[in-house]
């Protein structure tokens, strides 16, 4: 089973990745975690060349292309082999978060992201993506918390609007592949959410 986790900042992704690898464990599930952009040494390095600070501002183009490399290299390297040998696979980030950084966010065109993701993703989308929705103040709170920061600015509070958006509308657009997650709730009550769309996957 492949499972990606998507969400904006301050939804609980680590945290919801690390109860995953918990409940596999429990149940004696093999499987490999890895991330987007990266998962494997090349797709890393693509990562640091989108996301290392730098004097050149990566074109918004040039960027889109450079996480669908990644992705290229990342399926076939290391998703699809996993995959093949019927290990689980749980990817922090992967396609539906092209749509929303890459297109809703960056202003890619949607009809190229389908392009793109027809022909490298193709039938190899995720059999489930939990989206850990919360709404853009709350995610913020959180981060505040995390980084002892006192304030923040107005433009990266419509940044994450857009990000939220965008993610929603991938749910809307997939919602037999996208599962919603209240990540606005309590803790246990997001492990619960979580622990039923991983039963369901196990005995599907
Ligand atoms: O939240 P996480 O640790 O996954 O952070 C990765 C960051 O990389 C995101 O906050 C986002 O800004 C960026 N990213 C991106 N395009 C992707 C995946 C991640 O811009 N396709
Ligand atoms: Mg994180």
């Amino acid at each position: 089973k492949f499972i990606s986790l998507e969400g904006g900042e301050g939804s609980g992704k680590t945290t919801a990745i690390q109860f995953i690898q918990q409940w596999l464990e429990q149940h004696s599930i093999p499987y490999i975690m890895t991330r987007e952009p990266g998962g494997t040494p090349l797709a890393e390095e693509i990562r640091q060349l989108i996301l290392s600070p730098r004097e050149e501002k990566v074109n918004d183009v040039a960027e889109l292309l450079l996480v669908f490399a990644a992705r290229a290299q990342h399926l076939a390297e290391k998703i699809q082999p996993a995959l093949d040998e019927g290990i689980w696979v749980i990817s922090d980030r992967f396609l539906d978060s092209s749509y929303v950084y890459q297109g809703k966010a960056r202003g890619g065109d949607v009809a190229v992201l389908d392009q793109l993701s027809r022909w490298v993703v193709g039938e190899n989308k995720p059999d489930a993506t939990l989206l850990l929705d919360v709404p853009v103040e709350l995610g913020q709170e959180r981060v505040v918390q995390r980084q002892h920061q006192d304030r923040l600015d107005k433009e990266s509070l419509s940044f994450h609007q857009k990000v939220r958006d965008g993610f929603l509308e991938r749910a809307d657009v997939e919602p037999d592949r996208v599962k919603v997650i209240d990540a606005s709730q309590s803790l246990e009550s997001v492990k619960y959410q979580i622990e039923k769309q991983l039963v369901q996957l196990n005995n599907a």
